[in-house]
This record gives structure tokens, C-alpha cells and sequence, in this order.
């Protein structure tokens, strides 16, 4: 169908050529033809030129062929008034209602002449009733004839001046207009989605850049809904003056928009300096272009100048942030990939858009919507680069959150370490400084029973005497003095003195002998006999030495084994009542030999059983015994200073055995064993 309507076409060109003024002839099988390959054109600067004039035989030779190529008349920002003169006819089977449609809104005035009828006067800037047909762009009825006659067409526009020319058949126009409209309002549906849908992303997330970008979508959509021609139909049919400007405008806007979105976008005020204020210059520029069309409606040619303005700083303006976006892009910035693309595919619809308009691209489907398309995709693609650029942001803002983690955690570990460091310092001073306190109130309970012991045992020989020479005074005063009795109470008391100082000094100089020990082999059966020879005791009590059969050979200082079983042997008889059995026995076990002191006495119950080792510590300090509660303290560091121990089994009213054990041969470095105290030790039965 297409190939038979060129070829219909083509047939009626060449039957044309060689005549003066060619005549289009609208064949049966013809439905959209472009007419704009015949239309010849006349340029009116003064505005005056009439029909009658223009349409006078002497003018005809005036007007020229517009195209050579077959493109829609256009001439670009224009002040002028253009008249275009096409000839139309009919073939006999091809009926004679027609539409000639002239497909551009922003026509400031447009008459048309077609020859019979009255001339058709409307315009943008004419109410909508002028036009003949309801229609977003102009569309004339007319009547074709089988002979030629020539159309006028006369036109002013205060942005680009364009005429395209088309003319339908009724029906398919009807079709066309369908076709166009569905587009169209996919186009705007598709920009009303992208603006709620940032919209509401801008309600949650607060990112200045969405409602930018939304200001943007929303300004550049409504611009092109004026430059359509739809808002006029639609939206403010009775305002003509506003129609003129609401393209211009909105798109101004649109660019002050794109300017501060492409501003914040690219952080261009702590990075491109430059760039920030030639983007910001621009922004107000637009503002007050934008100011400047409302304030001049109704004057065509000021709008037509800041319209004229306003297109080129658009250029510029696009310009500089395809420079920014480069600069951003060559910094390693991933993100701005998508804006970047986004501000290509705008230049490219608008380069598309500006040859077309300077007729150096053909008009069809492609080129006519192309800042429409472009504008599509931009949209599209700046929606892309901002969740990249969020993504991207996002993703940052984890690694640094978990940066800041990483360091808090390492912060937290290490001042966990030095708070258990602190702890354990902390717990150490602190146990040391209660051992420090043990021993402090140890000491003080020492000098505290010292002290009792000093009043109670060294006091009471003192007031014997005393007493015993008060005694003797008055008797001599009175010439009985009984010098043999008194003398003989006051040696005993005296005696029982010395002792006691004796006993204390023996500590003291034990503790310095203690220091220096020096150990010898000692067979300790023969050592024992010995001993018991050398001490023959005036005692009450029986002592028995069971010495057990073979060589028991310790390594021990004689002096201090001497003193240690002296003390345990004094003990024995002063603790157990007078007649009974005191025994010496010796013991093996491995390693060591053991010399056991046992009696008949009172026994020591078990809650003391420890502490008599303690020096100054007597079970009665009070009692009928004399004591310095220093006998056994002394017993038991003898034997560790011979690496040896001390044994207690005792049982109240049944009497005591005390064990000292020492190694039966040298030994080197042992650590000092402690005495224990047993209740039932092996050697007890
Ligand atoms: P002292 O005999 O001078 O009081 P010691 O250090 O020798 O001091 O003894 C400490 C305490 O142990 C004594 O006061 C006594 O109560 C008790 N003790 C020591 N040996 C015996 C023993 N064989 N039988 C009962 N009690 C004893």
C-alpha cells in the first residue's frame, strides 16, 4: 500500500516538472501526504503584505521553492511573517473533502487561503474557537477540485517558525490522531510515574537530589505538554498569553531544576568550584528569564527575544555540566555513569531537535519527538544514576560503619584487657595488703599475749619476792625473822624468773642460729642414749627411750635436735600429771626417720591443735603452768629449717604424741614442709 502511494506520488512529480508552479494532484488511494516538498515561500518583515497582495500575478515570481529536499518550511527564531503558496487538485475518483493540517503549536498567528472560501484567522494567541477543527495543533477543512488552485498560508512565531504542512483524508486523520495521542500519553503517564514514584521515595528518604530531580521531571513534562499544544487544549484554553510563554517557562524552570540537581548531584561546591558558580549563574539567569516571559505575556517580540535567550543558555547550561560530569567521571567516580549518560542522550534529542528545526535532519516520527524521547530516557536514566549514586553512598557509609566498628571492638578489647589487668593488680595489692593485715593484727595479738604473759608470769615471781621481803622485815622488827623458809620461797620464785628469761633469750638467739645451720650424720639411737645421759632429768615421770632396732641415720644439727626434743621432752612431763609415762620412740617411713615425744596428759583439743605452734600461743595463759607459749613455735621452725615436718595427735583427757620427721639421709634444695597435726597419724595405735 505504501510502495503503490510513493509510486502515485513520484508518477505526479514527474508529470509536473517543466510547468512553472508545480500542483500537487491528491490521487483516490492517498490518505496522509506531505505537502511541504511543493510549498513556496515569501518573507514579510514589515508584517503588511495582505492575501490580495501576496496572491496579485505580479508577486508569484517572489515566492520560492522552501526545500529542495522536501523538509517542512522552517527558518528558525523568526520576527518576520512567512507566506507559503501551495497548488493542490484531485484526480475525478478521489473525493474532494480533505484536512490540511499544520502540525506545530507555537504559531503566534496563522491565516489560511484557500481560493472560494473566506480566509481562516486563528493562531496560539487567538481564541480556541478560531480554529475550525477542536485541535491541539491548526487543521483546516478544504475541498479539492480537479484543477489546480492555490493555498496561502500565512505565519508568525515567537519561538522557532515552522509550517509543516500535512494534508488527510478525513478517516485516517482520525486514525493518526489516535495513534499520535496514545503516544503522547504514554510519554506523560510515564513521566507522572517517575515524578510520584520520587516523590514518595523523597517523603521517606529526605534526599534533597529526588525532589530535585522531581522538580525537574515535573517542569520539563509540563513544558513539553505546552509545547504540544495539549495544555492550551486542555489545561488553560482561555489563556492565550500564558499559552505563548508556558512552554518557555516551565522549561526555564525545568533548567534552573537540572542546574541545581546536577549542582548537588556532582558535589560540584567542595569539588569543581568553577563549574558551581557558572551552574549557579545559569540557574538564576533561567529564574530571571523565567520571571521575564511572565511579566512580558502578550509582548511577542520580548518573548520571542528571551526565548532566544533562553535556548542558548539551555545550551550552555548542558554544556558545563557534561563538562562536570567528564571532570567527575575522570576522578574514578563510578556513579556519575548513569548521570552522565542520562545528560548525553538530553544533548543528543536537542541536537537532533535543533537540526531538524534548521531543516538540517528530515522531520518524521524520530526526529520530530526526539527532545521528547531523549527527554524520556533521561528521565529514566537519572532515576538510575540517583539510586546508584544511594547504593553507592550506602554501601560507603557500611564499610566506614563497619571501620568504625572494627576500631570500637579493638577499643572495647583492649580496654577489657586492661580492666582485667587492673582487676588482677587490683586483687593481688589487695590480697597482699590483708596477708599485710593478718600479719599486722598477728603481730598485735602476739604482743597483746605477750603482754598478758609478761604480767601474769613474770609478775607473779616479782610479787612472791616482794612479798616474802616484806614479810621478813616486819619478823626482823620483830626478831623472829625466818631467813631459811623466806629465802628458799623467794629462790624458787627467782628461779622460775630465770627461767622464763631464759626461755625468751633462747628465741631470740635461736632465731639468729636458725640462720646458720650446719647439719651433720647423726645416728640417731646412739645420739638419743646419749642425750638422755647428758640430760638425766630430775623428773616425776617415767621416761621410756624405745629405740627400734638398725641404724637410723638423719642429717640434722645436733644443737638445734637437742633443743627441739628438750622442748617437746619439758612439755610432755609439765603437761601430764606426775607418775605417768612419758615415752621417746623412733620411727621410719620413706625417706624420712621420726623421733616421737607421747604422754598421758590433758591432750590439746582439736580446734587448738594448729594453733600451738603459733608463737606466744598458750592454751590457758592463765593456768597452773608456767609458760611462754614459745616451746613448740621454736620445735616447729627447727624443723623446717631442716626441710622436715611436725606431727600432733592428740585427744583430750587421753594425752599427746608430737612426731618431729627428718630426712634420713642429705637432701638438696626442698621446699620447707609445714607441721600438720593429725588426728590418728600412722604411728598412733
Ligand atoms: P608453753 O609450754 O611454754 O606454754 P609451748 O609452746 O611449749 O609453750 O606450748 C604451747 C601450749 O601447748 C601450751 O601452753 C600447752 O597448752 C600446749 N601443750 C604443749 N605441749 C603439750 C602436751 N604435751 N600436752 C598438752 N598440752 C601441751
Amino acid at each position: 500500500m505504501e510502495i503503490k502511494k510513493l509510486a502515485q506520488l513520484l508518477l505526479w512529480i514527474c508529470a509536473c516538472l517543466g510547468s512553472q508552479a508545480w500542483a500537487l494532484e491528491i490521487a483516490v488511494a492517498a490518505t496522509n501526504v506531505s505537502v511541504s516538498p511543493l510549498v513556496e515561500v515569501l518573507e514579510d518583515p514589515t508584517h503588511a503584505l495582505s492575501w490580495e497582495e501576496v496572491s496579485a500575478p505580479e508577486m508569484a515570481a517572489r515566492f520560492q521553492p522552501q526545500s529542495t529536499n522536501g523538509e517542512d518550511f522552517n527558518v528558525g527564531m523568526s520576527a518576520s511573517t512567512y507566506w507559503l503558496r501551495f497548488r493542490l487538485q484531485r484526480t475525478t475518483d478521489t473525493p474532494n473533502h480533505w484536512l490540511l493540517e499544520v502540525p506545530y503549536g507555537n504559531l503566534t498567528s496563522l491565516s489560511f487561503y484557500a481560493p472560494g472560501q473566506p480566509a481562516v484567522h486563528t493562531g496560539s494567541l487567538f481564541p480556541l474557537a478560531s480554529r475550525p477543527y477542536f485541535h491541539r495543533y491548526f487543521v483546516f477543512p478544504l475541498d479539492l477540485e480537479e484543477t489546480p488552485a492555490d493555498f496561502y498560508i500565512s505565519a508568525t512565531s515567537s519561538y522557532a517558525l515552522t509550517v509543516p504542512v500535512r494534508l488527510h483524508e478525513a478517516a485516517a486523520f482520525a486514525q493518526k490522531e489516535h495513534r499520535d495521542l496514545a503516544l503522547q500519553y504514554l510519554y506523560y503517564g510515564s513521566v507522572l510515574a517517575l515524578l510520584l514514584y520520587n516523590l514518595f521515595l523523597f517523603a521517606g528518604l529526605r534526599d534533597v537530589r529526588l525532589l530535585l530531580y522531581s522538580g525537574y521531571v515535573a517542569t520539563f513534562g509540563m513544558g513539553i505538554y505546552a509545547g504540544n499544544g495539549l495544555g492550551r487544549l486542555v489545561l488553560w484554553p482561555d489563556s492565550p498569553r500564558f499559552d505563548e510563554i508556558a512552554q518557555g517557562a516551565l522549561l526555564c524552570l525545568a533548567t534552573v531544576f537540572a542546574a541545581e540537581f546536577a549542582r548537588v548531584f556532582l558535589k560540584t561546591r567542595s569539588r569543581f568550584k568553577v563549574v558551581d558558580k557558572l551552574l549557579l549563574s545559569s540557574a538564576v539567569v533561567c529564574l530571571l528569564i523565567c520571571a521575564g516571559l511572565i511579566a512580558s505575556m502578550g509582548s511577542t517580540t520580548a518573548v520571542s527575544l528571551l526565548n532566544r535567550l533562553f535556548a542558548s543558555l539551555t545550551v550552555l547550561t548542558v554544556f558545563i555540566i557534561l563538562v562536570a560530569c567528564a571532570k567527575a567521571w575522570a576522578s574514578g567516580e563510578r556513579e556519575v555513569r548513569f548521570f552522565l549518560l542520562a545528560w548525553f542522550a538530553l544533548s543528543l534529542g536537542g541536537l537532533v531537535a535543533a537540526l531538524r528545526a534548521f531543516g538540517y535532519l528530515p522531520t518524521n516520527g524520530l526526529t520530530a519527538y526526539a527532545l521528547q524521547i531523549a527527554s524520556a530516557i533521561e528521565m529514566l536514566l537519572f532515576s538510575l544514576a540517583l539510586a546508584d549514586s544511594m547504593h553507592t553512598e550506602r554501601e560507603r557509609m557500611q564499610q566506614s560503619l563497619s571501620a568504625a566498628l572494627a576500631t570500637q571492638k579493638k577499643s572495647n578489647d583492649m580496654l577489657h584487657r586492661s580492666e582485667e589487668r587492673l582487676e588482677r593488680t587490683v586483687a593481688q595489692r589487695t590480697h597482699a595488703l590483708s596477708e599485710a593485715l593478718t600479719s599486722q593484727k598477728e603481730t598485735l595479738a602476739q604482743y597483746v599475749r605477750f603482754g598478758s604473759l609478761i604480767s601474769h608470769e613474770f609478775r607473779n615471781p616479782l610479787a612472791i619476792v616482794s612479798g616474802q621481803l616484806s614479810l621478813l622485815r616486819k619478823e626482823a622488827e620483830l626478831g623472829t625473822p625466818r631467813w631459811e623458809q623466806r629465802s628458799r620461797v623467794m629462790l624458787a620464785a627467782l628461779k622460775r624468773l630465770d627461767a622464763l628469761f631464759e626461755q625468751w633469750l633462747r628465741k631470740g638467739r635461736l632465731e639468729g642460729s636458725l640462720e646458720t645451720i650446719h647439719k651433720e650424720p647423726i645416728d640417731l639411737c646412739q645420739w638419743l642414749r646419749q642425750w638422755m645421759e647428758d640430760n638425766a632429768l630430775a623428773t616425776d615421770h617415767q621416761i621410756r627411750l624405745e629405740l627400734a632396732g638398725g641404724m637410723h641415720t638423719i642429717w640434722a644439727d645436733p644443737g638445734l635436735l637437742a633443743n627441739a626434743l628438750g622442748n617437746l621432752l619439758e612439755n610432755a612431763c609439765k603437761y601430764s600429771p606426775i607418775g605417768t609415762v612419758v615415752s621417746i620412740s623412733i620411727h621410719r617411713r620413706p625417706g624420712q626417720v621420726g623421733i616421737a615425744v607421747a604422754d598421758e596428759g590433758a591432750g590439746i583439743a582439736d580446734d587448738q591443735q594448729q594453733k600451738v605452734f603459733e608463737a606466744f600461743y598458750r592454751v590457758a595463759p592463765e593456768g597452773p603452768v608456767n609458760g611462754m607459749g614459745l616451746g613448740l613455735n621454736l620445735v616447729k621452725r627447727i624443723v623446717e629449717a631442716h626441710m622436715g615436718e611436725i606431727e600432733l595427735a592428740s585427744t583430750l583427757g587421753q594425752g599427746s604424741r608430737f612426731c618431729i620427721w627428718l630426712p634420713h639421709e642429705p637432701t638438696a634444695a626442698q621446699e620447707p614442709s609445714t607441721c600438720t597435726a593429725t588426728a590418728k597419724p600412722e604411728f598412733w595405735s
